[in-house]
């Protein structure tokens, strides 16, 4: 009996410091070849053995068949401690960017060290280590239908993009990031004789609809913190700041579009990021050990902030997810923008290619600020016809609340007429932007022809983008469908109005 019991014991001791000791694959191969699909189901699989605080789940497949990772982190039952706070980090959407999925490879194995064990006194974490394995196995951007995940969470047609919402929908996040590369070495920046520098960069929601408070919290004390804790750790980070190079295009943040992993997020009242880490010129192995670290201690500074500000964060985005819901937020909902200028000029820390070594840059065409051009009033909810199967099976898609509609007496039903389709420039790409006429719905609501959706729901603002004709962001910018609008008829869907 006795041996028995020091076995287990000395069992328990090794099975703590193998904990320890998984190795990545990437540390296995050297760093000479990146992580294949393969060796990184092995791996999460091992480490889901070692350690009590892990439990690996597969949340869907790709097109290919392949399986989609959810590492949960949590000291109890996941998601069962309202106290703690739901933190979700999914990485590689885009195949070719392999440095995501490697630092969340590392960051998922230092995690299991005991003396990083105190984070989940507070944190339920979620690692999505490679959103799209059928692009990365080819080392390309899309996934197996050519499709761009990080342009599809609005019209959520691809499994990938469906799988992450709909886990999304179970846990409500608080925080999330979406972990990517991006590449400075283009021709024109070269022409220009300098190029992005910044081992991380950090970009957060734009879109003017995401509470203000969160967009504060987001820039001023988040941003602060996190490249404070980059630089320490002898990384070098900056904002997210697309467009350039300066004086041939302006500097921007990043887009208000509401389809990417970021904004999809954001737009539900999470505090929500991109975390974008510095790729290699050969795309693929050069100084991989230095990005792959890079984006690992990123997102290790994204949870130490998010340990330090638990309680804060989890007020702002509790009061303001239930403004949300209570339909009372947002009596306006912008759906045209644009991005312009405040006066402040730019201090881009840049690489010099004559000198080569890391200089700034003044930067006077600097537009940070997102300004709404048009907005609309937000609706009680929209009646989408069922016979339009793609609009319900959208809606399905995006899980969004719908009931049976009653009409209360007096309350107005309204459809829009397009008049015709003209063009407006969204961030350098004109689109359309049809003509319409609002008008009061005479005809009959019977609810075997219409779907009612109200917008008093936690995607009420991301409703109203994607359900309005002129909204920049909306489902008729797709050709999917662009057949909504048709000159001189009615717009199917019908607003119904708030009493
Ligand atoms: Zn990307």
């Amino acid at each position: 009996m006795k041996t028995r019991i020091t076995i287990l014991i000395s069992l328990a001791f090794i099975s703590n410091i193998f904990a320890q000791q998984v190795t990545t694959p990437l540390e296995l191969n050297n760093y000479q070849k990146v992580t294949s699909y393969s060796d990184l189901t092995t791996f999460v699989q091992q480490l889901d053995k070692t350690s009590d605080l892990l439990n690996v789940e597969t949340i869907g497949q790709t097109v290919q068949g392949r399986n989609l990772y959810a590492l949960k982190f949590s000291s109890s039952e996941f998601g069962k401690d309202r106290s703690k706070i739901k933190v979700l980090f999914f990485a590689q959407q885009h195949g070719n960017e392999q440095s995501g999925k490697e630092g969340a490879l590392l960051l998922a194995q230092t995690l299991l060290k005991s003396e990083n064990r105190y984070l989940f006194d507070k944190i339920d974490l979620v690692i999505v280590p490679q959103m799209n394995p059928d692009g990365s196995e080819a080392n390309k951007r899309r996934n197996g239908n050519d499709a761009d995940l990080n342009r599809n969470h609005l019209l959520l047609s691809e499994p990938e993009t469906k799988a992450l919402h709909r886990f999304f929908d179970k846990y409500l996040f608080e925080v999330t990031m979406d972990i990517h590369e991006y590449y400075p070495y283009g021709g024109e920046w070269e022409e220009y004789g300098y190029r992005k520098n910044s081992d991380e960069t950090l970009g957060t929601t734009t879109n003017p609809n995401v509470s203000q408070k969160i967009r504060d919290l987001s820039y001023k004390e988040v941003f602060p913190f996190w490249l404070k804790y980059l630089s320490i750790n002898a990384f070098s980070s900056f904002g997210y700041c697309p467009g350039g190079p300066p004086e041939i295009d302006y500097i921007r943040h990043s887009t208000f579009d509401i389809n990417d992993g970021r904004q999809s997020f954001g737009i539900q009242n999470t505090l929500s990021f991109i975390q974008e880490g510095l790729n290699g010129t050969d795309n693929y192995v050069e100084n991989i050990k230095h990005r792959a670290e890079g984006q690992m201690t990123g997102m290790r500074g994204m949870l130490e902030y998010v340990f330090l500000h638990k309680s804060e964060i989890k007020k702002v985005v509790g009061a303001d997810r239930k403004t949300l819901i209570s339909g009372k937020a947002n009596l306006k909902v912008s759906i045209q923008s644009e991005h312009v200028k405040n006066g402040e000029k730019l201090t881009l820390p840049l690489y010099s290619y004559a000198s080569r070594t890391d200089t700034v840059v003044i930067v006077n065409d600097y537009h940070p600020v997102v300004k709404t051009l048009l907005d609309v009033s937000k609706p009680a909810g929209y009646l989408i016809p069922k016979l339009n199967h793609e609009l319900v099976e959208w809606a399905g898609n995006h899980a969004l609340l719908s009931k049976d509609f009653i009409k209360q007496k007096g309350q107005r039903i309204e459809q829009y007429v397009i008049k015709g389709i003209d063009s407006i420039d969204f961030e350098r790409d004109i689109i359309i932007n049809p003509i319409v006429e609002l008008n009061e719905y005479k005809g009959e609501i019977s609810a075997s022809d219409f779907l009612y959706i109200p917008t008093n729901q936690l995607k009420g603002n991301l409703i109203v983008l994607a359900l309005e004709p002129k909204s920049e962001l909306g489902l008729v910018t797709y050709k999917q469908f662009a057949p909504l609008l048709k000159i001189e008829e009615s717009f199917p869907l019908l607003r119904v109005e708030k009493k």
